[in-house]
């Protein structure tokens, strides 16, 4: 085409290259055409997508990985949860790990939080949940009870174990997966969005 418009443009082409290239612009306008109604028809597509998508939302639990309260504790204890508890009042949030142990004959949770940056890893151990019900803080913990993280959890196990309620005032989001890097998402933020800090400013 290029080649063909330069020729004209230079004054070298006889009648058949003309012709050549009329019908060569009508059938590029045909493709362009074509390539702009199907275009249009895949905009219409994911649009009808996005409304069916958003209409599953509102029937579902909310953005992203927000657990509608009735389906917290079966995800509590389901044996390997992870979540972030996020105080809707002061915006607090702490990262926790409940995961089943059959090891004394009994099933027991073991509940851990989040006490450094890496969340795969930088975990320590707060405290065991008994009889699907009871939240103890343990002895061996190296978090004090009176840890911002020990009393929250505390205070949302009392609600959530003890009276299969979550309070009002708290929101709990379980883990999501970065949709570049595949690491684990455990700010709320990052589980909306599927990416993470560093992927979601990087191109
Ligand atoms: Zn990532």
């Amino acid at each position: 085409m290029t080649v063909g418009i330069l020729t004209f443009l230079r004054g070298g082409a006889n009648a058949e290259e003309l012709m050549k290239l009329a019908e060569a612009v009508s059938s590029d306008a045909q493709t362009r055409r074509e390539e702009a109604a199907k275009h249009a028809a895949k905009i219409e597509m994911e649009e009808g997508a996005r409304e069916a998508w958003k209409e599953a939302l509102a029937e579902s639990d909310g953005p992203g990985a927000l657990l509608a309260p009735e389906r917290v504790s079966a995800f509590l204890l389901a044996g390997n949860a992870r979540f972030t508890l996020v105080s809707k009042v002061t915006g607090a949030r702490f990262t926790f790990r409940v995961r089943e142990s059959r090891d004394e004959g009994d099933t027991r949770y073991f509940v851990q939080v989040l006490t450094g940056p890496c969340n795969e890893t930088n975990y320590e151990f707060l405290g065991t949940v008994f009889d699907r019900k009871r939240f103890i803080h343990g002895r061996k913990s190296r978090i004090s009870p009176s840890a911002p993280s020990a009393r929250a959890f505390l205070w949302f196990a009392a609600a959530a174990f003890g009276r299969g309620v979550v309070p009002a005032t708290c929101e709990v989001w379980h883990e999501g997966r970065c949709a570049k890097c595949g690491r684990t998402l455990t700010d709320p933020e990052s589980i909306q969005t599927g990416l993470g800090p560093k992927c979601a400013g990087s191109e």
